[in-house]
């Protein structure tokens, strides 16, 4: 397994995830399981944010206490699936900022595309959290590491779902430093650019579209 890969393999992330792949579950259950995983995932992706202590007055006394110390996040949900991860995570973190960036894939060439772009101007102070519920080939992935670098982002994390071997090997080849957080490592992709076994398309079991 690359360095750079961490599988979450809390037993309630693979169980609602398992779930999430069956043919049969219904739109409802899928984005509500979704918005349930992005919460797991975005605690964990929160981890190594810093404390410093701060003095709070307890009913009983006054003591030295954990906080927060103030680091800044920028949550990058990559449009349209990302979405899905989006509101979970935000439970979290409320005050995070959120960008938007929107790619598609060439059908034929499975290059991605962007036709979409919205993020806050000071990412140079912020630390990104970019998600997008399927790695696959790793084309949007990196392209959009490659946009959030360009713009100056403190620091890039990549959470997903599901990741394929080809869009790990594609992404931390191209962005060694970017750690990658997903909840599974699947087998490969089909002729098509899908993950298998996959869940099938996120976009269109998300939002009914199919
Ligand atoms: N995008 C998806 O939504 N599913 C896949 O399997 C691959 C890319």
């Amino acid at each position: 397994m690359p360095p750079n890969l961490t599988l979450v393999e809390h037993p309630l992330v693979q169980h609602k995830l398992s779930l999430m792949r069956a043919r049969e579950t219904p739109t409802g259950m899928f984005r509500q399981l979704m918005r349930e995983i992005g919460l797991l995932l975005g605690y964990e992706a929160t981890r190594d944010l810093p404390l410093g202590e701060t003095e709070i007055e307890t009913p009983l006394e006054r003591a030295r206490l954990p906080v927060l110390s103030g680091k800044k996040l920028c949550l990058v949900s990559i449009l349209r699936a990302g979405n899905g991860l989006l509101d979970g995570m935000l439970e979290l973190v409320p005050s995070a900022r959120v960008g938007h960036i929107g790619l598609y894939r060439d059908p034929t060439t499975l290059a991605a595309i962007e036709y979409y772009a919205k993020l806050p101007d000071d990412l140079p102070e912020r630390d990104v959290i970019l998600i997008d519920p399927m790695l696959a080939t790793g084309n949007s992935a990196a392209a959009a590491v490659a946009r959030l670098t360009e713009l100056g982002s403190r620091s890039i994390k990549f959470v997903c779902l599901v990741a394929a071997p080809e869009g790990v090997a594609q992404l931390s080849g191209a962005f060694p430093s970017v750690p990658i957080l997903a909840a599974a490592l699947d087998r490969c992709l089909n002729e098509h650019g899908y993950i298998l076994p996959g869940l099938g398309d996120a976009g269109d079991r998300l939002f009914g579209t199919k």
